[in-house]
């Protein structure tokens, strides 16, 4: 299948490309690698007929830190990411997080702020961001806001974003220096998309994320996350069976599997 008719606009700025995709309205879709829109455009299954490209929006690129707050660019590729682009602990958690997503062939143009627009469950940055506290700065006509990821991550597929909205960065504070982190995925070949996701953030100074993904909602973050370290296979599977009444006793055991691996790399 080959996409319909759009036509293409490469933005220089946020309030172009803010200003484009208002102008375009339902008609419009913001741009970043093109993964996962270029081949929804092809089946047909989203059929924009504007697209306005943010990937060269200089304040969408690259990553800053100031006072202990990364800031990472919407348009950052996970290439960049696995190559080090964020600094400190928190860079080594993500480049580990980013060297497995797909092929490198994906990672040079998919972006992080394309992979949490498209919200697909199964990804790797929904969950894992969720994990770390991000904040997800979003840009309008009309100006900005900042939402905690778990706001902004409505539904599988869906987030608290207009049609006129883009997000122009995450935000992410630094691990203290006794955090513990693990991250387990279960796909079934390397570079595919996961079938179950855990991933914990345990800081003493900060507090415990535990997140459970690969769902057919939202990655979900779990309540009392503190309360589950080292938890069993039993403890992790009522766990996940709380947050995913719907999964069949296969899902529910290998995201349980999963949790239990995930809680237990932080306890040990
Ligand atoms: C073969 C293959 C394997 C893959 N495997 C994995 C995997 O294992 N793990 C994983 O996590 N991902 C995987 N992906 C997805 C990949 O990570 C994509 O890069 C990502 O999902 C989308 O990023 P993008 O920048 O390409 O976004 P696009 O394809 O450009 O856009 C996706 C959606 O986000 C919107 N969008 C893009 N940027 C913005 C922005 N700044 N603000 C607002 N909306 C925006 C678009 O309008 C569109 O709706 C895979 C993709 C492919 C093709």
């Amino acid at each position: 299948m080959k996409a319909g008719d759009f036509s293409y606009r490469r933005a220089g700025d946020v309030a172009e490309a803010t200003a484009a995709l208002a102008e375009a309205g339902w008609d419009g879709k913001a741009m970043g690698g093109g993964q996962s829109l270029m081949p929804m455009m092809n089946l047909r299954l989203a059929q924009p007929t504007q697209l306005v490209d943010v990937s060269a929006v200089p304040a969408m690129r690259g990553v800053s830190a100031d006072a202990g707050v990364v800031r990472i660019g919407a348009a950052t590729t996970h290439a960049e990411i696995e190559d080090g682009a964020v600094p400190g602990r928190l860079g080594q958690i993500m480049a580990g997080i980013a060297a497995d997503i797909a092929y490198r062939a994906v990672r040079n143009r998919g972006t992080v702020g394309g992979s949490l627009a498209h919200a697909d469950p199964a990804a790797d940055w929904p969950s894992a961001l969720l994990a770390l506290g991000a904040r997800i700065v979003v840009a309008g006509p009309a100006g900005g806001r900042t939402l905690a990821l778990e706001e902004f991550q409505q539904g599988a597929f869906w987030v608290a974003l207009e049609p006129e909205e883009i997000i122009e960065a995450a935000e992410l504070d630094e691990p203290g220096p006794a955090a513990r982190w693990s991250y387990r995925k279960y796909c079934r070949k390397p570079g595919e998309f996961a079938e179950a996701i855990a991933a914990v953030l345990h800081d003493p100074g900060g507090g415990t994320r535990v997140v459970v993904g690969a769902l057919d909602a939202a990655p979900a973050l779990l309540a009392d996350g503190a309360a589950l370290i080292g938890a069993d296979l039993e403890r992790c599977r009522a766990a996940v069976a709380a947050v995913a009444p719907g999964l069949d006793d296969y899902g529910l055991q290998l995201h349980a599997a999963m949790l239990r691996r995930a809680l237990a790399e932080v306890a040990a």
